[in-house]
């Protein structure tokens, strides 16, 4: 199986959404300093919403921390 990411580039990082690994917790929404990720209209593994972050993302990497399915991947630019 392979596991495609929706790349989104911020100022602060590239923050990458895995959404076939997304179950639509909310849990990376709820614990995000910045409030940069909202639901998205992408579906997640069982047919509910995914997640994506906008450009208030500070690429802390608290949410790819969090995420019980590993579906987000940060990377903050240098
Ligand atoms: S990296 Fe930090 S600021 Fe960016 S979306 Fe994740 S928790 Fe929010
Ligand atoms: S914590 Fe992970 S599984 Fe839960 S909504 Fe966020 S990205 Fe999806």
């Amino acid at each position: 199986m392979e596991f495609k990411g929706r790349v989104l580039e911020h100022p602060k990082g590239t923050w990458t959404i895995y959404p076939s690994l997304c179950k639509g917790c909310g849990l990376c929404i709820e614990k995000c300093p910045t409030k940069a990720i909202t639901w998205s209209e992408v579906l997640g593994v069982y047919g509910t919403p995914s997640v994506e972050s906008n450009n208030k993302c500070i690429a802390c990497g608290i949410c790819q921390m969090v995420c019980p399915d590993c579906a987000i991947y940060v990377e903050k630019k240098k």
